[in-house]
């Protein structure tokens, strides 16, 4: 490996300034991106919530439609929602979405996933290894 001296003293500077956070820490979220284009709704950074909190897109997607009483769909980067949605309300669905099927609820950690078994699905903790059920769709 062959590093310039510019390249080492990044690297030292970096290594410095890494600080050890607690692995529980709460993810830090975008704002959603919501536009309106003609009667329909614009979630245009739909996939990076999907990737960032690593919960499959149509799970997330059918939550938010179920929640707005309205039809949705995938394209591309973005979800399509039918109607004029209250923009401030992706934000509030998101907090409650984060808070059913994301955060721990011993810890609060996002460092989480589901589980499937039978006919339930379980949040199970990556950090404290608490396992709770989630109330199904
Ligand atoms: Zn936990």
């Amino acid at each position: 490996m062959s590093l310039s001296y510019s390249d080492l003293l990044k690297r030292l500077k970096n290594n410095q300034t890494i600080t050890p956070k607690a692995k529980a820490a709460r993810l830090e979220l975008p704002k959603p991106d919501v536009i309106w284009v003609g009667r329909k709704t614009f979630f245009r950074n739909f996939m990076y919530f999907s990737r960032i909190i690593r919960r499959e897109p149509n799970h997330l997607l059918m939550f938010l439609a179920k929640e707005l009483a309205t039809a949705a769909s995938l394209d591309g980067e973005r979800a399509i929602f039918i109607g004029r949605k209250e923009k401030q309300s992706f934000s509030v669905l998101i907090d409650r979405y984060m808070k059913y099927f994301v955060n721990c609820a011993i810890c609060g950690s996002s460092d989480t996933h589901l589980e499937k078994s039978r006919r339930l699905r379980f949040l199970v903790c990556e950090v404290c290894g608490a396992r709770s059920s989630v109330r199904s769709k």
